[in-house]
């Protein structure tokens, strides 16, 4: 007979940790489950065939050890180091961004601007791991799509998910926004750019305390990339075409003021799915 307190299934492991997660997780179980799948490198579905499976002593103290880390607040994602993202399974390292779901609000509103039928070249600004220019690229096989960064260390997680995604109509570039591609201009210029504000406390909190702080940390207020970008955008969109740029729920109005006092007309902000202002697009018109 084993030893029950030593010897327990992957089923009762799994109980234990979603126990532990639920403290300060909204998905427990699913999050046991990633991190189970790491320890016996196996999908969830295995978990679920084999509950009975006893774990060897390794494996138990593997498991223990992340469930450690996790509980001390370490991105489940950084952990298993894969986040989807438009129905794509994307490489993330602590050197970017992990992809959000409201994020997809962004590609679903640059997909509109973006004809199926038409060569249509597209500039994302702030790639990180690429989660955007993939997307786009994916669902437009005849667009060209530049993704700028200006972390080599970003460029390289997003130029490994377009060789995964197997996706050769994209770009990586290295570039302080527009620097990187000077004298070209762009039907579609879309970014998630860093948005927020220096001092707020959700830097230090959740994810966002162990990811990069170059892309989230815009300095007081939140505002600076948007301005930086601003200033130098005109340049590098053709007439008529759009500008769309996701940001905090309380940046639509100061975001809109700075687009007004430049070329931009036809302002619209989309609500991603919590109901807050998200993406903001209007038109270049010169
Ligand atoms: N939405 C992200 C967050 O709240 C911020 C993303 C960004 O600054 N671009 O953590």
């Amino acid at each position: 007979m084993t030893d029950a307190d030593v010897d327990l299934s992957i089923g009762q492991y799994l109980e234990d940790g979603t126990a532990i997660l639920r403290v300060f997780s909204d998905s427990p179980r699913l999050e046991a489950e990633l991190l189970m799948g790491l320890v016996l490198r196996k999908p969830r579905s295995y978990l679920h065939a084999w509950p009975e499976q006893l774990l060897s002593p390794e494996q138990a103290e593997l498991y223990e050890r992340l469930l450690r880390r996790r509980f001390a607040g370490e991105p489940i994602a950084y952990m298993t180091g894969i986040r989807e993202f438009w129905s794509m399974p994307l490489k993330v390292t602590p050197a970017v961004l992990i992809p959000r779901p409201e994020t997809e609000l962004l590609v679903e509103k640059a997909l509109l601007r973006l004809p199926e039928d038409e060569d249509q070249r597209v500039l994302d600004l702030g790639t990180g791991s690429g989660a955007v220019s993939l997307a786009i690229a994916r669902e437009r096989p005849r667009t060209q799509v530049i993704g700028v960064d200006i972390s080599l260390d970003a460029l390289e997680v997003a130029r490994g998910n377009a060789r995964l995604q197997k996706i050769d109509n994209v770009e990586f570039r290295e570039s302080d926004w527009f620097d990187a591609v000077r004298g070209e201009k762009f039907h579609v210029v879309v970014g998630n750019p860093p948005y927020v504000a220096e001092d707020d406390p959700h830097l230090l909190r959740g994810d966002a305390q162990f990811e990069p702080r170059l892309a989230l940390d815009a300095g007081a207020g939140g505002m600076d990339s948007f301005r930086a970008i601003l200033e130098r955008a005109h340049n590098y969109i053709v007439r008529q075409g759009w500008l769309l740029l996701e940001h905090g729920p309380t940046q639509h109005l100061p975001l809109r003021r700075l687009l007004e006092a430049q070329h931009y007309h036809d302002i619209t902000v989309h609500k991603d799915a919590a109901g807050h202002d998200r993406v903001t697009e209007c038109r270049f018109v010169e």
